[in-house]
């Protein structure tokens, strides 16, 4: 899809606030500086529409993104950042969670992982508990500029081992750098926001 209109609609931090047009949603998690708000501006073809988080793990709302009117991008604040007290991490869990297992127009959710490294417990945690879940989910391997092309592959590999992903999970590799995996992560976008 070729963006040309987003509109940050609503920063959610109670149900009673999301979108009531029953547009299909398109939810982004992973871990703070993984890549999601550059991930985000790529698709949309903006250079700062989504933050960029200078304060990691500071987020505590879901982020509507209304994309060409058609869909929503849902930015969900990232995981696994220690700092944050405890009661705010329960906190965080239980609005996601009642988010991810309860919202009817959730058409499936993009899951960044770092694809420099192997995927960290937080991570590992992620992708279990959304399969468990049955949602339907795409493995983003960020940052893929920083790794050969020639090691791509086994990168990949580590991923979807080090996940328990099996065959047919769903995995690509992006660079926002050089933008390589868009059209590959707009058409899985695509596929389960109106197929
Ligand atoms: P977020 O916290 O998940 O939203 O992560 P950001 O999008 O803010 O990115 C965190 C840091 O990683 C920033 O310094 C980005 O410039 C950098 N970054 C994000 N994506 C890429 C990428 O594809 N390639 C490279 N080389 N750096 C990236």
């Amino acid at each position: 899809m070729e963006v040309h209109n987003v509109e940050l609609v609503m920063s959610a931090v109670d149900p009673k606030q999301y979108p009531t047009t029953g547009q299909p949603e398109i939810a982004l998690v992973g871990r703070s500086n993984v890549g999601k708000s550059s991930l985000t501006n790529v698709l949309i073809n903006r250079n700062s529409y989504a933050r960029t988080s200078s304060q990691p793990g500071k987020t505590q709302t879901l982020n509507f993104y209304h994309v060409e009117d058609a869909l929503y991008f849902v930015d969900v604040p990232g995981y696994g950042y220690a700092k944050a007290a405890k009661s705010e991490r329960a906190k965080w869990g239980q609005m996601i969670e009642t988010y991810l297992t309860s919202r009817d127009t959730l058409r499936g959710v993009i899951s960044l992982v770092d694809g420099r490294h192997a995927p960290t417990a937080d991570d590992q945690q992620m992708y279990t508990w959304l399969s468990y879940y049955e949602i339907p989910t795409l493995v983003v391997a960020t940052k893929m500029d920083k790794i050969a092309g020639a090691k791509w592959n086994k990168q990949l590999s580590l991923v979807r081992k080090t996940l328990s992903m099996g065959h047919d999970g769903d995995l690509l590799a992006f660079s926002a750098q050089t933008k390589a995996g868009k059209d590959e992560v707009w058409q899985w976008i695509e596929q389960h926001a109106f197929g």
